[in-house]
């Protein structure tokens, strides 16, 4: 279930950061009076689940207009630069303009680890960025995000000549295309079903790494595939 976070003031932002793990601060202005809130992740997230809600959390505010002010400052980024990154997801998604992750999950500097390429397959190269990840930055959630109205996945259906090296990634596509053609699927419904398998063959290729494998058996990481709404905003989950 969603939950969706509404702000009557400071003090209850505050109160909704608190509960969602989340730390804020407030920076000075340069008349050196207080400005906004400023949303700043302090803790490192080690739990699936935990990680998931945080998702959840950051795209109801992205699809209610209420997204929280980023702490992008010098101080911020030096922190990370010494501190080092713990981002808590990682999300394969296509490279689609309308599709950014940080801006969809309304997530900040140094939170999510974000591998994007159009049509959003795994290749040996996507899973090696995936595996560092995974193994030395213990990151405990991997989403595989799809979404209504892919280019690529429609290329992909739609055939004809395929120039340069688009083609690979049309070929990566296909297997869910013919799986879609198989189920009975015409038109749009083909596009949209194929768009679905295609997450779901990400998944599975995902699941075929022994360092990803290790760390879902071990309850370490979990690996979810969901779909961007183009204009609804919504991330929804596949059945997990
Ligand atoms: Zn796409």
């Amino acid at each position: 279930m969603r939950k969706v976070i509404t702000f009557m003031g400071v003090a209850s932002l505050s109160l909704v950061l608190m509960l969602s793990g989340c730390g804020t601060k407030a920076l000075p202005t340069s008349a050196g009076q207080q400005s906004s809130p400023v949303y700043q992740r302090t803790e490192v997230i080690t739990s699936p689940d935990a990680a998931k809600k945080l998702l959840d959390d950051g795209n109801a505010r992205f699809t209610s207009g209420k997204t929280l002010n980023k702490d992008f400052s010098s101080t911020r980024r030096m922190d990370l630069e010494k501190n080092g990154q713990h981002p808590f997801a990682i999300i394969v998604s296509c490279s689609d303009s309308r599709v950014p992750p940080e801006l969809l999950y309304d997530e900040a500097l140094g939170d999510l680890f974000v591998i994007r390429v159009a049509g959003n397959v795994i290749t040996p190269v996507e899973l090696g960025s995936v595996e560092y990840a995974v193994e030395h930055l213990k990151t405990p959630l991997v989403v595989v995000l799809g979404h209504e109205g892919c280019g690529a996945v429609t290329a992909a259906v739609q055939g004809g000549e395929i120039p340069g090296s688009i083609s690979s990634i049309v070929e990566k596509i296909k297997p869910a295309i013919d799986t879609a053609k198989a189920s009975g699927k015409t038109g749009n419904d083909l596009i949209e079903k194929s768009i679905d398998l295609n997450v779901q063959n990400a998944i599975q290729d995902l699941l075929k790494s022994p360092i990803v494998k290790h760390a879902v058996d071990t309850k370490e990481a979990k690996v979810l595939g969901a779909k961007y709404d183009l204009d609804t905003g919504v991330a929804q989950w596949y059945t997990e």
